[in-house]
């Protein structure tokens, strides 16, 4: 038998990580990392925060999980939250990004459906979007590496250029249900549409009775400095999936819908066992407890502008290596001019920091959003020590 126990769909380095504190991970044999991956933007508030742990112990030893059968003060709570501080009227949970983008999809399709149109099940989606790795989620994406032995996929999905708004127009047509698009593409690259681009899909699916459905997976939960990046449009969207920071590091994610796009989805229209499950519930209050907040949001924004100008300067200095900075809040992207992978790796293996390279070449900057000015320092301490030493390996 040569197949690992750990089924091998992950290329996984030697970094194994058995403890954090704060900002920093600590591997089995004790070495420190310093963490501006946040397990891809999930440990927002990193990985000892007292009122997230006190929040889950409490509950644990509480209540762990009851069926969807019953009543759930916790779940209608939570949801609650989620509906005063969005444009939601509406909220469906689930354990993952990509179930929360499933629900979305159904959502959008149920809202044609339900009015009797099954003609118009096509989502307009985006060229080197992530959705996730369902069946669905990976037919949404044009990305072919995620296709590879999974054929046939999902009939639906019409791909075109992201940020393109005229391409976007275009494609609409007797069958289109709506747009899934992330306002920022984080696996993408760190690539945040333009305003003209978001405000015109809006524009577009008011014209044509068409959802807009948004993937805050990455983006969303105070990430950019605003609770959901919509905000940054001046625009509201009809559907919107959740996931990755929602929980602080606890599975969870949510398909937030208004009511009127959430019309197809009564009673009997979709479940989870899990989802919303009283633990689960309480790891969600307690991120939000923490982030839903202008102080808490301004000095998400406050950082990610101080990171950004010193990333600027620093990249300055390395015309070579690097081309620009995008992105917004604590959602920072590096885009290099030769292959990222090569220096992400040279960051973690010699300079104990961990990033995340992302499509384009670009290195992900993701830190948790409760950084502090030392844990800045130490950051770019790291990058300029890894930049100056870093060759660019030849390739073949
Ligand atoms: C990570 C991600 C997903 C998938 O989330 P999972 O929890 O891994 O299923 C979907 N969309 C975006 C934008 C993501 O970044």
């Amino acid at each position: 038998m040569t197949i690992t126990p750990l089924m091998p769909v992950y290329p996984r380095c030697g970094v194994r990580p058995v403890r954090g504190e704060h900002c920093h991970l600590i591997d089995e044999d004790g070495t420190r990392y310093l963490d501006f991956a946040s397990g891809i933007a999930v440990n927002l508030l990193g990985h000892s925060h007292a009122g997230l742990i006190g929040a889950i112990q409490r509950q644990a030893e509480t209540l762990m999980h009851v069926s969807n059968l019953y009543g759930s003060p916790q779940g209608e709570a939570l949801a609650q939250r989620l509906v005063d501080n969005t444009f939601a009227d509406t909220v469906f949970f689930t354990n993952s990004g990509a179930e929360a983008v499933e629900a979305a999809i159904k959502t959008a399709r149920a809202y044609h459906q339900h009015a009797g149109d099954t003609t118009r099940f096509e989502l307009i989606t985006f060229r080197n979007a992530f959705h996730g790795r369902t069946m669905a989620t990976i037919s949404a994406s044009n990305q072919e590496k995620m296709h590879h032995g999974f054929s046939p996929l999902l009939a639906g999905f019409k791909y075109v250029d992201f940020d393109d708004l005229e391409g976007a127009k275009a494609a609409i047509g007797p069958h289109t249900a709506g747009f899934l698009v992330e306002p920022i593409q984080g696996e993408g690259g760190i690539r945040p549409a333009s305003d003209e681009f978001m405000q015109g899909l809006r524009a577009l699916a008011d014209e044509h009775d068409l959802m807009l459905v948004l993937d805050e997976v990455q983006c969303g939960v105070a990430r950019t400095g605003k609770l959901y990046a919509y905000e940054h449009y001046g625009i509201e969207p009809d559907i919107l999936a959740t996931a990755k920071g929602i929980g602080g590091g606890f599975p969870l994610g949510a398909c937030l819908a208004t009511e009127r796009a959430a019309r197809g989805m009564g009673f009997g229209a979709h479940g989870s066992t899990y989802g919303g499950n009283p633990l689960a519930m309480a790891a969600g209050t307690a991120v939000m407890d923490a982030v839903a907040n202008e102080e808490f949001l301004a000095e998400v924004a406050e950082k990610g502008e101080r990171i950004r100008s010193r990333l600027e300067q620093f990249i300055g200095n390395y015309p070579d290596l690097f081309e620009l900075v995008r992105g917004k809040g604590l959602m920072l992207g590096l885009k290099m001019k030769v292959e990222s992978r090569p220096f992400f790796v040279h960051l973690r293996d010699k300079y104990q920091l961990l990033t995340v390279a992302a499509g384009d070449n670009t290195l992900r900057v993701i830190p948790p959003l409760v950084i502090g000015n030392a844990e800045i320092d130490e950051f770019f301490d790291k990058l300029s020590a890894g930049a100056a030493d870093f060759e660019v390996p030849e390739t073949a």
